[in-house]
């Protein structure tokens, strides 16, 4: 008789988005009348920019004849996609980035799920609290992370770095000793940036302690101050210890499209075998690669057009984001966030839980955010709204939460 995975029952109903999907159909079925604005999710809404819409256009020509078609991509990725990457990502902020360090892929959820493949089973790992679910489910999907414990929402094996208000949601380095580090900056949910220097320490810990930082960096275009490095690889000493993920999907809006990249340094090794040829087997054998058109249209991203459509789209977002951080605080609200990263990371108010306030402002503003509390139990008490929806539907949000 066939064996089934049995970790994966271990992993407790990801119930977060199926929960709040049910509450607002009830809430909508019962009330036609309301509009409803959805500041929960973390998808995209504009259209993909003109120079991105052009170059799949060309590459579509390209597939539809002969003499330009391309089957099955290289194994790392289009060269020419590697290399403008490196240039404009890396080596424009000072950082010692080769083309043949950057693995193409079709998303960073995707990559930061199996890039634990690559560690031993008995590697533990530090998440922030709260965190993105990907990191730690994967880890329990491959026999990581212990048991789960209900009452306190979390895994025995697992070393969690709580992100409150008193450490401005930046975690403090861990007691105990973690081998796989996942830091994601600037932070889904709570919107936090690190600092150079902040990010240095856990560098230089990372190093110290024979760690890898898993750094998750897929908010990096909406940095707007200055202190705050844009790739892991700005920290002196980033080389030997830390994998950097990025995506397409939140700077240009391929959320539906798909596209990303690793960057694992050939410097980075355990006991002499390097991370980058364990990464490059395991993508040579198990992936065939991000379609060409894709890859085109990722290329266009970084044409000087490119750039300028995706800036203007980016600030579109943090025009909302700012929006909303300076209405709530406006309105008496605690708020947190907004300012390098599309996420506002706001406090219910009068000691409520994120889902008591969840109700309330389904029922009294219409307007739809995500509990904190299905973040990991340090978000309880916390509530997540995103930029990501129209001005329009954002300034109504805000008058309506004004007006409570
Ligand atoms: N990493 C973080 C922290 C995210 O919040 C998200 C998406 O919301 C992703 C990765 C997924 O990115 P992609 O669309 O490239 O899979």
């Amino acid at each position: 008789m066939f064996k089934i995975n049995d970790n994966y029952l271990k992993l407790p109903g990801s119930y977060l988005f199926s929960t709040i999907g049910k509450k607002v159909n009830a809430y909508a079925a019962a009330n036609p009348d309301r509009k409803i604005i959805r500041l929960g999710i973390g998808d995209v809404t504009q259209p993909l920019p003109a120079a991105v819409v052009e170059a799949l256009h060309k590459a579509v020509d390209e597939m539809g004849d002969a003499a330009s078609f391309r089957g099955y991509a290289p194994d790392l990725g289009y060269e020419f996609l590697r290399k403008a990457i490196a240039e404009k990502d890396f080596a424009a902020r000072g950082c010692e980035i080769d083309a043949d360090e950057i693995f193409i892929s079709d998303g960073a959820k995707s990559d930061s799920a199996n890039i634990q493949e690559i560690f031993g089973p008995d590697n533990r790992i530090a998440v922030c609290d709260p965190v993105y679910p990907v990191y730690v489910d994967s880890n329990v999907m491959a026999g990581r992370c212990g048991n789960y414990d209900e009452k306190t929402q979390r895994w025995s094996d697992v070393i969690y770095m709580p992100c409150t208000a008193e450490n401005d949601f930046v975690p403090e380095l861990p007691q105990q000793r973690p081998d796989l580090i996942y830091l994601c900056f600037p932070n889904n949910p709570t919107g936090a940036a690190v600092t150079k220097e902040q990010l240095q320490r856990w560098v230089d810990y990372a190093n110290e302690q024979g760690a890898v930082i898993l750094f998750d960096a897929a908010y990096e275009a909406y940095i707007s101050e200055k202190d705050i490095p844009h790739s892991i690889y700005e920290c002196e000493g980033a080389r030997t210890c830390a994998i950097e993920l990025r995506s397409f999907s939140k700077n240009a809006g391929f959320t539906g499209l798909r596209l990303s990249y690793t960057v694992i340094p050939k410097a980075l090794e355990a006991g002499g075998t390097s991370l980058h040829a364990l990464w490059a087997r395991r993508h040579g054998t198990k992936y065939n690669g991000a379609p060409y058109i894709v890859q085109r249209a990722g290329e266009a991203v970084y044409a000087p057009r490119g750039q300028e459509q995706i800036r203007e789209m980016v600030n579109r977002y943090m025009k909302n984001a700012h929006y909303i951080r300076d209405g709530l605080k406006d309105a008496g609200y605690e708020a947190s966030g907004g300012i390098n990263s599309p996420y506002i990371w706001m406090k219910a108010p009068d000691g409520m839980t994120s889902w008591e306030f969840f109700d309330f402002l389904l029922e009294r503003a219409n307007v739809v955010g995500t509990p904190g509390s299905g973040f990991g139990p340090s978000g309880e008490g916390y509530f997540r709204l995103t930029a990501f929806g129209t001005y329009e539907n954002t300034a109504e949000a805000m008058e309506r939460i004004r007006r409570i």
